[in-house]
């Protein structure tokens, strides 16, 4: 019997589709656009007509799939997604189901971040996770004793919220300081944007000119310039995420904190830094428990953090 795993990572944008071997990762991967216009059931019409285009389900032993937003995933429905805002209640699960006649399981993405690491990432062989996905917002994922902590109705850990600075500024959730407010990539987006007329020679703007984008990554390459706008940012961000990720060890104890999303790619700039501040603030009984590190999984981590989802199930 077959034993690959179709992972479907759901974003509001574009569908990423991958065929995954258990032992050796992504056998084939695809995409499509999401077209959230045309509606709930001809959006995953669409994704499994291209499941069918790009694979033999008969060789194919169950669908996962990661989704942003709260998922109920007992019942397998998205209750609410801010990446399908006239999504409430649809039953996702089902849905494909009736498409594809395969077992489907469904999971936050953050959570599904979580369970990628755990099977094909930095958590392999561990059993005490911690997984911050690091982007427009920010994720929270927690296995703990090889299990994924989804708290009382499923929507747990959601980290990202944690406030870190009740002074800080809003989040999107209504707090004040949560950490994606401090430490995400909008958040450091802002605090560039608010340095504009202060810092207008900043390194920044040079960057966001030459390239027509200004995000997380012109804001590290500006800070490995010793740009000083990009260092007062740098240093808030660091500081917020060290905070937090005190608070992280010492609420979940866990053997590895593992930062993915797209600002992971500059992990190798900003981890030694946390890593620092981190072990200042934890109780010494902590030190030595923990590491942090980056995600390794790059553009392939929403595929194989679904098809972890279902891996983890079966
Ligand atoms: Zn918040």
């Amino acid at each position: 019997m077959t034993e690959n795993i179709i992972g479907i990572d759901l974003g509001g944008t574009m569908v990423k589709i991958g065929i995954v071997d258990p032992k050796n990762g992504i056998l084939k991967k695809d995409e499509i656009e999401t077209k959230i216009e045309l509606g709930f059931e001809r959006v995953v019409e669409r994704i499994c007509q291209k499941i069918t285009e790009i694979v033999d389900i008969s060789n194919v032993r169950a669908v996962g799939v990661g989704s942003p937003g709260s998922i109920d995933h007992d019942k397998g429905i998205i209750k609410f997604s801010p990446n399908f805002p006239d999504w409430n209640n649809v039953p996702l699960k089902a849905e494909i189901e009736k498409h594809l006649r395969l077992s489907v399981f469904i999971e936050n993405d953050a959570n599904s971040a979580a369970l990628g690491e755990k099977w094909f990432g930095e958590g392999k062989g561990k059993d005490h996770i911690v997984v911050l996905t690091l982007g427009t917002g920010i994720g929270g994922g927690v296995i703990t004793h090889g299990k994924l902590l989804t708290g009382n109705t499923g929507i747990g850990a959601e980290l990202g919220h944690m406030i870190v600075d009740p002074h800080g500024p809003i989040c999107g959730c209504g707090n004040y300081g949560c950490l994606e407010a401090m430490a995400s990539a909008t958040a450091l987006i802002r605090y560039a944007n608010e340095g504009r007329k202060r810092f207008p020679e900043s390194k920044i703007f040079e960057l966001e000119k030459q390239r027509g984008v200004l995000g997380a990554r012109e804001i590290f390459d500006a800070y490995r310039l010793k740009d000083r706008l990009a260092t007062r940012i740098f240093e808030t961000f660091v500081e917020a995420m060290s905070v937090g990720i005190t608070s992280i060890i010492h609420i979940f104890n866990p053997q590895v904190v593992i930062l993915g999303g797209g600002m992971s790619k500059s992990a190798d700039l900003f981890i030694p830094k946390i890593r620092e501040k981190v072990d200042m603030r934890a109780i010494p009984s902590f030190l030595g428990t923990f590491e942090i590190v980056g995600s390794k999984l790059g553009n392939d981590a929403g595929i194989l953090g679904a098809a972890a989802i279902a891996l983890e199930n079966l």
